[in-house]
């Protein structure tokens, strides 16, 4: 799924990203960075499982866009020294297209379902006795005649990823062993991805640079990393192609984004909550059609970010700005707003 229009700090994947993905995607879990908790865990129940010589336990992971889910899958078949298959919700629009893959499942193989909260109900029932005792049951014939035959397939890892957990029905995620929720990067940690990336696309990053980079990349390392190429453009114009805290900072202003990594839209939605609306509390739909958003999106990608750095507040009643975000545009919060918080 893409953005549009496209905006340079959604964690969302462009179709520009693939050729970048490709080279700086980490392919083991020593270079995945930051989130220490869940690479400690997976990687216990990785060795529980080698040295059973048994299938890894289903895992689902959730969190904003670009955080590392795809990654995750790959560095779990790369360290379970298995290959994998990869699909997404969206993808298997008939109960074939999943039977089809699941009854080619090699043994201990990991299946990454990505989007898997857009799965079509009949599809998704397919998955539940896959998962618990890797059966699949197969309808031979039509009508009266029809009969139902088990399916044994060979025990293999589901690695289910979504950007929204609330939409996972309860039957599919009592189904997994393992479930984790990643959270936006420190900036410490960007800074380390972004190190990593800059030395394989030989980019020359400064301490400095890369502050200033991972400040502006909204916790997220696929922001961190498409900021970094844009930057690098504009520093191998400008500036023989270093990349200083001065250059990055010149550069991502250029491109609309802030010093908190806010752009245009979010700048926008948050103006929009105060000024046309008093502060909140506001409905999604009504800032969606004042900002002619997508409902989707505002909630995946723009509100998570706003709630993290304390500028949006999610009430029963709906959105509000909350006094921060009065204080994050130079304005004077109204008195009323004061005694809600
Ligand atoms: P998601 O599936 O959650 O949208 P991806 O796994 O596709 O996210 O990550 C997007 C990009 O960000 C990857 O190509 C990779 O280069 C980078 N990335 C994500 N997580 C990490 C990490 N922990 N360490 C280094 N790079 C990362």
């Amino acid at each position: 799924m893409t953005d549009t229009p496209k905006r340079i700090v959604s964690g969302r994947a462009f179709d520009e990203d693939a050729r970048l993905d490709a080279s700086v995607r980490p392919k083991r879990m020593a270079d995945f960075i930051g989130q220490a908790r869940v690479k400690e865990n997976i990687l216990i129940a990785i060795e529980a499982a080698r040295s059973r010589g048994d299938s890894l336990d289903h895992v689902l992971l959730y969190g904003p866009p670009g955080l590392g889910k795809t990654s995750l899958a790959q560095i779990i078949a790369n360290e379970l020294g298995v290959t994998i298959k990869t699909s997404s919700g969206p993808l298997l629009e008939r109960k074939g297209d999943l039977t089809a893959i699941l009854t080619s499942i090699e043994v201990r193989e990991v299946f990454f379902l990505d989007e898997i909260h857009r799965l079509l109900p009949a599809i998704e029932e397919i998955l539940y006795p896959a998962m618990e005792d890797y059966r699949i049951d197969l309808v031979i014939g039509q009508g009266p005649g029809a009969r139902i035959h088990p399916f044994q397939l060979n025990r293999f890892t589901l690695v289910g990823a979504t950007t929204r957990a609330g939409l996972i029905t309860a039957p599919l995620r009592s189904r997994f062993g393992i479930v984790h929720r990643l959270e936006y990067y420190r900036p410490e940690d960007l800074v380390e991805i972004l190190r990593r990336s800059a030395q394989i696309l030989s980019i020359a990053l400064d301490a400095g640079g890369a502050e200033e980079v991972a400040r502006r990349s909204r916790g997220t390392p696929r922001v961190a990393n498409r900021l970094l190429r844009r930057v690098r453009d504009f520093a191998e114009v400008r500036a023989q192609g270093r990349v200083t805290a001065e250059v990055a900072r010149e550069a991502l202003d250029r491109l609309g984004v802030d010093e908190h990594g806010l752009d245009e839209v979010d700048r926008n939605l948050m103006l929009t909550i105060i000024q046309k609306f008093s502060g909140g509390p506001v409905g999604l739909n009504t800032i969606a059609a004042s900002l002619s958003e997508e409902e989707d999106a505002i909630e995946e990608i723009y509100e998570p970010y706003l709630m993290q750095m304390g500028l949006l507040d999610r009430t029963q009643r709906g959105r509000m700005a909350t006094p921060l975000a009065y204080k994050h545009f130079g304005l004077e919060p109204p008195r009323t707003q004061h005694a809600l918080f």
